[in-house]
């Protein structure tokens, strides 16, 4: 049985949001076990919004939680490396409307948390353990959840640029996780045929970058996922659309507290699956 987390001391950030270009002061703090990760915006009276499918707002680019009005948008990178670490609770902390970008990756996030540290919590963490198959089609995008050992996430993409082009990515979520592998990426700026700010760090960066992404946007769930998740061109639109079908259809799953999840990689495993 593995049990929630917490973080143990606060960590901090500053940077400016990617869409709203807003400069914004972050901190993530411990939270009691059963809280989730909730958002609060310090420059709106501490107002909370939970990250949680119930609150998603309009999704294209990036994904946006809201509340009553009020907006915390581009969760999906923090909330990606909350599952890669196994930070199950923490009150964010934002004083603007945007998250910050940093360098455009999860990694940041990732690397804040693991140096302010863990804790184990009392509670054991609950999955939903994907029962039977879903999948969601809208013109040639793609996404399927499917019944299947640990947490799995494979992304295809087909883009129409020389240097994209088709790619699959696919990673499998054990324990600690491959989130730094899915992580490490960046924005990528792309003229006509090459990159703005290259070069790429990885061949395959946009693929893993969606996968980033799409983990980031399955943790509205509220749960992590026991189960296979596969992607074909989907954007958040998608990732998030296939979240609240997964809720409303409480057939499509099971809650557990035992995670059949294999023994986690060790550092250089992890470094070799990489
Ligand atoms: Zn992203």
């Amino acid at each position: 049985m593995i049990h929630e987390q917490t973080i143990r001391l606060e960590a901090a950030c500053s940077g400016i949001g990617l869409h709203s270009g807003a400069p914004v002061n972050m901190r993530i703090l411990p939270a009691a076990a059963g809280t989730g990760i909730v958002f609060r915006r310090t420059d709106l009276d501490g107002f909370q919004i939970e990250a949680n499918s119930r609150n998603v707002a309009k999704v294209s680019y990036a994904t946006s939680l809201m509340k009553k009005g009020v907006l915390i948008s581009t969760t999906e990178h923090l909330l990606s490396a909350c599952v890669g670490v196994g930070l199950d609770n923490a009150i964010v902390e934002l004083d603007n409307l945007e998250l910050p970008l940093l360098d455009g990756s999860a990694q940041p996030f990732v690397d804040m948390i693991l140096n302010a540290g863990l804790r184990k919590q009392r509670r054991p963490r609950t999955y939903y353990r994907i029962r039977r198959d879903l999948e969601l089609h809208e013109g040639d995008k793609f996404i399927g959840v499917y019944p299947g050992p640990g947490y799995s996430v494979s992304y295809a993409i087909d883009f129409p640029h020389p240097l994209i082009g088709k790619e699959v990515f696919e990673v499998e979520l054990k324990n600690m996780g491959l989130i730094r592998g899915a992580s490490m990426d960046n924005v990528i700026v792309l003229t006509e045929d090459s990159v703005l700010n290259g070069p790429l760090r990885f061949q395959d960066e946009f693929v893993r970058h969606k996968v980033l992404d799409l983990i980031g946007d399955l943790a509205l769930l509220g749960r992590r996922i026991i189960g296979r998740v596969v992607a074909n061109r989907a954007g958040h639109a998608m990732h998030t659309a296939i979240v609240s079908r997964l809720l409303k259809d409480p057939s499509l799953w099971e809650e557990t507290t035992d995670e059949h999840l294999p023994t986690p990689l060790s550092a250089t495993e992890l470094r070799a699956t990489l």
